[in-house]
């Protein structure tokens, strides 16, 4: 069978996705609508796909539904399904796909530019709000890139993870990036304590290792790029109270578990907590992983100002300016991307990450693929996306036990008010954009005895809208790339 013929199938075939392996043509099509993987010809490729054989005009074929099985088989014929590390990659985007249907989407957009793209990443707050797996985001990935025929490569993030039992998971799944969240080991009680206090609580810690890590900081300065950064003994004793158990958790995840894997990209994440991370704590985290041996790729600090889902950077730029500078002077002596989180439509200071980084950094963006993905169904399913709404309004508060945000319900235009021409409007307008944002998880699980209540009507909307979605994110994305200061390859 040679490709031209496969067009003639009466199939609808992704032209990107067909290829061969020992003899056997593979390509994804949709038949009657249902997106499949096709298999003709004859050999263990063949063979050891799950499928339904099946008679096309040009001969036998296996039809195979695009399970987590079969992903895996397709992992083993062609190199380029498995994600990789981005170890030596300048740019790289986490672009979480909540639904495991917008990477394709992702994917048309970033072959463009010289970026590298993390297409699977979730944390397991997204995961339990999801209904999924490791398992099911990785093969989402996998058949997306299968799909579009990618082959620049890509990683997968466990993203957020707090325990070993996490970490261990994701890497068994084969996940290439770890962002371990070290907020349940920052003492944020201790940040703000009195002096008198501070001297009470360091009393605690064993004097040798205070002695010698006093010895190390104290009264000392740490040359970076134009500056310093330099330790008072106050100051370092604070920064020792709160920061001290999280360097011991990343060296212990670490030295158990990254390490003896070889090549996966290690992030650190402090920024999900309270206290905003000064140089001097970012630099006393680093240096200790430094010593301690801990290869890490990436380090998310909190900045100052406030990163919400979905909404432009609340707070000073200028003083963002200056703190994000500081904070990339850090990350460059210890040669480490900074990494920004809640990176979603942060239009005012993308200018700033791109230039006071020197073009080195990580980004994550999620939630924002999940309101594109909204904006179709406001623009293809007016009712549903009435219905969806008026839910969302409604379950806010349980929402808001999982993200901070600070809407204004009062601001959202009433949708009944609203013809049906302008409900995409509402997703322009960031207290609704809000409000869409942090429900996902309760619009996908909500269901009755019937069944569910939006979940099936949302995911046959955007599958027979496909192209929209992925148009989309083009633009949604894409405007983000630009912002960052990011041209298209010629
Ligand atoms: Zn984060």
């Amino acid at each position: 069978m040679n490709r031209a013929d496969i067009f003639t199938q009466g199939l609808n075939v992704y032209p990107r996705s067909v290829r061969e392996h020992e003899g056997t043509t593979l390509f994804i099509a949709r038949d009657n609508g249902v997106k499949y993987l096709f298999a003709m010809g004859d050999s263990d490729a063949f063979d050891n796909l799950d499928g339904q054989e099946v008679t096309l005009p040009g001969g036998g074929a296996k039809r195979c539904p695009l399970s987590n099985r079969n992903a895996g088989v397709l992992r083993g014929f062609f190199p380029f399904t498995n994600p990789v590390n981005h170890k030596g990659r300048r740019i790289t985007i986490g672009l979480g796909d909540r639904l495991g249907l917008a990477s394709a989407g992702h994917i048309r957009l970033v072959r463009d530019y010289d970026v590298f793209p993390v297409l699977a990443q979730q944390s397991i707050r997204e995961l339990t709000l999801t209904g999924r797996t490791y398992d099911d985001v990785l093969a989402a990935a996998v058949w997306a890139v299968f799909q579009e025929g990618y082959e620049d490569g890509w990683g997968a993030d466990g993203d957020h993870l707090k325990t070993a039992a996490e970490v261990k998971m994701a890497l068994d799944c084969g996940y290439t990036m770890i962002t371990l969240d070290c907020s349940e080991h920052i003492r944020n009680d201790l940040a703000a304590l009195p002096d008198g206090e501070v001297e009470r609580e360091y009393a605690n810690l064993a004097p040798a290792e205070a002695k010698a890590l006093e010895g190390d900081y104290v009264g000392k300065s740490f040359p970076i790029s134009r500056g310093e950064v330099a330790f008072t003994p106050a100051g370092f004793k604070r920064i020792i109270l709160v920061y001290y158990g999280a360097v011991k958790h990343a060296i212990n995840i670490y030295d158990e578990l990254i390490k003896p894997r070889g090549h996966i990209d290690f992030e650190l994440s402090v920024d999900e907590t309270l206290s905003i991370t000064s140089p001097q704590a970012h630099y006393y985290v680093a240096r200790e992983l430094q010593k301690a041996g801990v290869d890490i790729t990436s380090l998310a600090p909190r900045f100052c100002g406030e990163f919400q889902k979905g909404i432009d950077y609340i707070g000073d730029t200028a003083a963002f300016e200056i703190d994000f500078k500081t904070h990339a002077r850090v990350a460059e002596v210890f040669g480490y991307k900074l990494s920004v989180h809640s990176g979603s439509d942060k239009f005012t200071v993308f200018p700033l990450i791109g230039k006071k980084t020197g073009g080195h950094y990580h980004l994550k963006t999620a939630g924002t693929n999940w309101l594109e993905a909204v904006r179709v169904i406001a623009q293809r399913d007016p009712a549903l996306f009435r219905r969806m709404c008026r839910f969302a309004l409604e379950h806010l508060g349980e929402a808001k036990k999982y993200y901070h945000i600070t809407e204004n319900t009062a601001n959202i235009p009433d949708i009944d008010d609203l013809p049906d021409a302008q409900l995409p409007l509402l997703l322009d307008q960031n207290d609704a954009r809000q409000a869409l944002h942090i429900t996902y998880g309760l619009i996908l699980s909500e269901k009755t005895a019937a069944g569910y209540t939006f979940r099936d009507e949302f995911f046959t909307v955007l599958d027979r809208n496909e192209d929209k979605y992925y148009a989309a994110l083009h633009k949604h994305i894409g405007r983000h790339l630009e912002a960052l200061g990011l041209t298209p390859r010629p």
